[in-house]
């Protein structure tokens, strides 16, 4: 009911598409609720008008704006009754401006161009930490795996994906302070397609998870959900065979036990404030989604069971405690965790005993054995702990990955049939936080590839065409981000190349070390600020430890402690052979002799996601991109604030102001002159049934028979352009009547 209430309002909200009796009431109605496509609003719309329409439609419950093509998307923090099977059903196969802006409108419009024209899609979501970009990328799942073709085989692909979510969710999600279910890690999914829409595969690609957070994390902050969900199973012989519970009777375990979760444990439930959203977690029904979503997976239990042990082994690695007493070496207080460690991995508990407390480094042909100072124990327990579950995770998703390539797609695959591509980009978001480390650095790099993608495909390519068209145009000032991306990771100095270049540094490179050295070879650029560059009035606010970024999306200040560590990335070599001796199948496909025998140096964290980045930007540049643009209407995760300083600041860096200007200045519709009047040549006598002069003349004639006001279209050198979805509508009419 209320979904039908909603889409009444909604289609009026555009009163151009209505009678001269209607138009009155409907720009009342407007005036309320705003309009549907920010290219419909007055011609010189300020910012102010902009957050209002979009604050207009969010409390009427209308989340979904557009830019034209671009939809705008505002986390309402409420469930919505607009995303039911009876809803999907609307959207299919309808025109993408006939119905009110949707999620799956987009979806439907990529989906369909996708089979029509044969062309690889990929929707691009944007936005901040906790706008909704993971949200959309499952709505976006649900209704393509709906809207697809069916067939027996192809079901279960469809379910497999959409059981991929919450398995990647449980083990790369976390509670942070901006969002209760963040994800840690980026993702792009692609679907694979036969040549008659039907689903026959699917692989995912996965981004720098946040491992630091295995060993720690900010107050009111959780780690991973898995290790809660595990610990909440309430699976009393699994509990039992990963020793979490030593007491049968007892079988919900205590998280005050762990040392990962901070001293003061923080619980999920308990931290959800009531009127933030309506979603309660539940980490005991979580646990049932996981184990169903590894069934279904194909994970056999053997498998599950591994998993699961390494989940327990970061548990209890935590646990380990080092001491050293006066004169002495270095000792693991309690000696049992190694032997349940070694126990859940399947490895020689003495050599995983000694790996923890030594480092053998090889030294003239010999090989040296030194024993490890207490704090550098722990920096290799903890290496260690970040390792194992980075590694599971990818793990994870490589055996997703092999559970998505069906029988039909490896038939297809041999025959070499041409599958057609659906790829969604859910990656994590701009972030700014309290204290901003080595990992919001990389995020914040991230999307600045991203928002330079965004440039290059939308602003950059509309303005390359209105000039290779010959169409008059006033160009439209934007801000490019190269510069900053640039700063990044130009060589040899930009700031991931000065970092690394510090890492393998003869002598003893520190964090300060690696500052300094920015200092002095980027410190004039007009991006980068440290105390040591820094204005009388700036030094005040930065401190010596300290660097500041302007990215495109707002100045951020990072703490430099951690940068040289995280980037090096390093695991003990000792610690790397004990896992490749082990029995549990995650560990012994993870870690390889083959790396062991590699004398060369890895490649930096850093250095290793910029190379990633670069071929998700090439893998990207290849399909036809159709973008979502999240905001958050408050800080506070509240289902009725609407503050629009909060607001403000998003649509400033989004860009979206500038993506209206582009596409007001430009045209809702392009086609070129040979197919349209192709398809339209029948509307007029003097084009029909043949054109003798050139299409472009032909196109000319056409619309002027059509009677087209000047300003509603534009004649370009192949091209014919419409400003606005109306005209073309008419003439689509006129056809289908004909
Ligand atoms: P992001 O991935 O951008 O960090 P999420 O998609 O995880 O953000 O959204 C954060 C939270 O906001 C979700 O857990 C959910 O509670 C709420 N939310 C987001 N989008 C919607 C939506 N379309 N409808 C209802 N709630 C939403
Ligand atoms: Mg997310």
């Amino acid at each position: 009911m209320v979904i039908c209430c909603t889409m009444s309002y909604d289609l009026v909200s555009d009163p151009l598409a209505l009678g001269t009796d209607e138009m009155e009431s409907a720009l009342l109605e407007r005036d309320k609720v705003g309009v549907q496509d920010f290219v419909l609003l007055n011609n010189h719309l300020s910012l102010d008008e902009f957050i209002e329409n979009l604050e207009k439609r969010f409390k009427h419950d209308l989340i979904y704006t557009y830019i034209g093509p671009v939809l705008v998307s505002v986390n309402p923090y409420k469930d919505l009754p607009i995303y039911s099977e009876q809803v999907m059903g609307t959207y299919k196969s309808e025109d993408f401006y006939e119905l009110p802006p949707h999620v799956f409108a987009l979806s439907d419009a990529a989906f369909r161009y996708m089979l029509e024209e044969n062309r690889d899609q990929c929707v691009l979501i944007s936005g901040e930490s906790g706008a909704g970009k993971t949200e959309a990328s499952k709505k976006i799942l649900q209704y393509i795996a709906r809207a697809s073709r069916h067939s027996q085989e192809v079901e279960d692909v469809k379910e497999r994906l959409l059981e991929s979510n919450p398995l990647l969710e449980a083990f790369g999600n976390a509670k942070t302070n901006r969002n209760d279910n963040s994800s840690r890690f980026g993702k792009y999914m692609d679907i694979q397609f036969d040549f008659q829409g039907v689903p026959v595969g699917g692989h995912i690609l996965n981004y720098l998870l946040e491992k630091s957070r295995v060993v720690g994390h900010a107050p009111g902050e959780r780690n991973f959900h898995i290790f809660y969900e595990l610990l909440n199973s309430n699976d009393v012989v699994l509990l039992e065979k990963l020793c979490l519970s030593s007491d049968p009777q007892r079988v919900c375990v205590s998280e005050s036990e762990f040392c990962i979760f901070l001293q003061t444990p923080c619980n999920y439930r308990t931290h959800l404030d009531g009127q933030s959203s309506q979603v309660t977690v539940n980490d005991t029904n979580m646990f049932k989604v996981v184990r169903n979503a590894l069934d279904v997976c194909d994970f056999t239990p053997e498998k599950q069971q591994d998993l699961f042990a390494i989940v327990a082994c970061v548990l209890h690695l935590g646990n380990l405690q080092f001491v050293q007493e006066r004169g002495s070496r270095t000792q693991i207080s309690d000696e049992k965790n190694v032997a349940i460690i070694s126990k859940l991995l399947g490895c020689d508990e003495n050599i995983l005993f000694a790996a923890l407390l030594n480092r053998t480094v090889a030294a003239k042909g010999d090989e040296v054995k030194t024993p490890l100072s207490v704090e550098q124990a722990y920096q290799a327990r903890d290496a260690l702990a970040k390792a194992v579950y980075d590694r599971m995770f990818t793990w994870l998703v490589q055996r997703i990955n092999d559970s998505l390539t069906s029988k039909h797609l490896c038939e297809m695959m041999q025959r070499k049939e041409r599958r057609t591509l659906f790829g969604l980009l859910d990656i994590y978001g701009f972030e700014i936080f309290e204290n901003n480390g080595f990992e919001q650095f990389c995020i914040n790099y991230c999307n600045e590839k991203l928002q330079q993608l965004f440039i290059e495909l939308t602003l950059k390519s509309e303005q390359d065409e209105y000039l290779r068209e010959g169409i008059e145009w006033e160009p439209v000032e934007y801000f490019n981000n190269k510069i900053i991306c640039d700063l990044i990771e130009a060589k040899p100095m930009g700031i991931i190349a000065i970092m690394d270049e510090e890492c393998v540094r003869p002598g003893d490179p520190t964090d300060e070390t690696f500052l300094t050295k920015m200092s002095n070879n980027i410190g004039g650029h007009l991006h980068f600020t440290s105390h040591e560059t820094a204005d009388k009035s700036t030094r005040k606010k930065l401190g010596r430890t300290e660097f500041k970024l302007k990215h495109y999306a707002g100045d951020v200040t990072y703490f430099i402690k951690g940068f040289l560590e995280k980037n090096n990335d390093l695991l003990f070599r000792d610690l790397k052979k004990v896992m490749t001796q082990t029995t549990n199948s995650v560990t012994l496909d993870m870690f390889t002799d083959k790396e062991l025998e590699n004398k060369k140096r890895p490649d930096s964290a850093a250095t290793s996601f910029k190379q990633s980045l670069s071929q998700l930007m090439t893998i990207l540049m290849s399909k036809e991109p159709s973008y979502v643009r999240c905001i958050k209407p408050n800080d506070s995760k509240r289902s009725s604030i609407f503050s629009r300083s909060i607001v403000e600041h998003q649509v400033k860096y989004l860009g979206l102001m500038e993506n209206l200007r582009v596409r007001r200045a430009g045209f809702a519709y392009r086609r070129p002159h040979k197919f349209f009047l192709q398809r339209y040549k029948s509307l007029c006598p003097d084009t029909w049934p043949q054109y003798s002069g050139t299409d472009k003349e032909g196109v000319q004639v056409l619309v002027d028979h059509l009677s087209y006001q000047p300003d509603d279209y534009k004649i370009g050198n192949t091209k014919i352009f419409i400003r606005l979805p109306k005209v073309l509508f008419a003439t689509e009419e006129l056809f289908a009547a004909r």
